[in-house]
């Protein structure tokens, strides 16, 4: 266990590691065990393993390694997730039932939307309005849905159960005041989830602006070299806790215990990774504000963008994530900026050491211009970068 005062970079060095003991490993190695020795029938609801689908000790040093990180001044408990999908349909189908209502982004991860309409299909009313000024807010007391549908004057609108955060949303950038929209849920009764992926835990910490549920995929940023799966939820409530824990535990989204290994082993370079790519983003983002043919530049770093101001407040570090967005003019122009990079991969994803770059519009799941790219900065040297991304438009302007 680290202390609560040491730094984000000593903590993420030391996160959920056991104590240093004589010729073993610093980071035991993954147990791929499916079900334990038991010790007789007394002990049996006592003891941390039995069967694999329940608890693994690769996850227990994982899981606590990511509540260190997401919660270093109170105790919290994460579960971990094969992917960012299991872990946010665990918070989501763990927590709502027929007959509840559930505000969510429309703006946040593309499978949300699909996701909010199976929720639909089991009885469930989903309201959705976008990220940015704090648009959730007003469907907290029962406003139509902002994407439209019918709306029926008369009926009594149904209290919200959970309302799901994403900020900074994916792709677009938007951000908003996490703590003010957890307090006026709260009040309403509801709970409150935060998809922390784009900010990671060293960029923001969800549960101390006041959501109840820190959700994320730790394919991204998290673990940082585009080669392992992976989600997790962390929570202060046990009771909570408690209720994800089983709803792992039987719809069976487990993580490898191998990925669960590598993701921990990535985890202590975080702070390297995170602070680096941050800078980096935003001194990319400056450059771009200087191009003609750039427009609808989001990057919540720069002072001059619409979610600075509650970003910086409550995002920590400096630390707005690796992601910049741009709008370049048409498909064709985006997709020739692309091929013409030569340090820059074309490849869906973010968060790598590799920068990374999409025109996001070809998956057809985001509301996107055509020639929109979400930009993933890597760890690449910062001039080396900037200098490719500034040739590679020269190059398809001059064309
Ligand atoms: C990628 C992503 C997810 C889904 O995570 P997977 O690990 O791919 O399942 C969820 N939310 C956000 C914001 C993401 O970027």
């Amino acid at each position: 266990m680290t202390s609560k005062h040491t730094g984000d970079g000593t903590r993420a060095v030391r996160a959920g590691l056991p104590e240093p003991e004589a010729y073993e490993p610093t980071l035991p190695g993954p147990a791929f065990a499916a079900h334990y020795h038991l010790p007789g029938d007394a002990d049996v609801h006592q003891g941390p393993y039995t069967y694999g689908r329940d608890a693994n000790p690769t996850w227990t040093r994982l899981e606590r390694a990511i509540s260190e990180l997401e919660s270093p001044d109170a105790d919290a408990e994460t579960v971990v997730f094969a992917s960012g999908m299991g872990a946010i349909s665990a918070v989501l189908l763990s927590q709502l039932g027929q007959g509840d209502a559930a505000v969510l982004p429309s703006d946040g991860y593309q499978l949300l939307a699909p996701l909010g309409e199976r929720l639909r299909g089991y009885g469930i009313e989903v309201r959705t309005a976008p990220t940015g000024g704090d648009a959730q807010l007003a469907l907290l007391d029962g406003a139509p849905d902002a994407g439209g549908g019918p709306h029926n004057e008369h009926a009594e609108p149904q209290p919200v159960k959970l309302l799901w955060i994403e900020s900074p949303a994916n792709p677009g950038l938007d951000v908003c005041d996490i703590r003010r929209l957890a307090d006026a849920a709260h009040e309403r009764g509801a709970l409150v989830a935060v998809d922390n992926t784009l900010a990671t835990p060293l960029g923001q910490r969800p549960l101390d602006l006041g959501a109840d549920f820190s959700v994320a995929s730790g394919t991204k940023a998290l673990t940082g070299h585009g080669d392992v799966l992976l989600g997790y939820v962390t929570c202060r409530d046990p009771g909570l806790a408690a209720s994800v824990r089983a709803w792992r535990k039987m719809a069976g989204g487990i993580p490898g215990p191998m990925e669960a290994w590598l993701a921990h082993r990535s985890l202590a370079t975080l702070q390297l990774r995170v602070d680096r790519q941050a800078r980096t983003a935003l001194a990319l983002a400056e450059a771009l504000r200087e191009r003609p043919e750039v427009t609808g530049l989001r990057h919540p770093g720069l002072p001059t963008d619409p979610a600075h101001r509650v970003a910086a407040a409550q995002m920590r570090g400096g630390r707005y994530g690796c992601v910049v967005s741009f709008v370049l003019p048409g498909q064709e122009h985006a997709d020739r900026f692309l091929a013409a990079l030569r340090l820059v991969d074309d490849a869906t994803s973010f968060g790598g050491v590799r920068s990374t770059a999409e025109r996001r519009g070809r998956w057809g799941g985001d509301a996107v211009p055509d020639g929109f790219i979400r930009f993933s900065v890597g760890a690449e040297d910062p001039d080396d970068l900037i200098a490719d991304v500034l040739r590679a438009l020269d190059e398809v302007s001059m064309k």
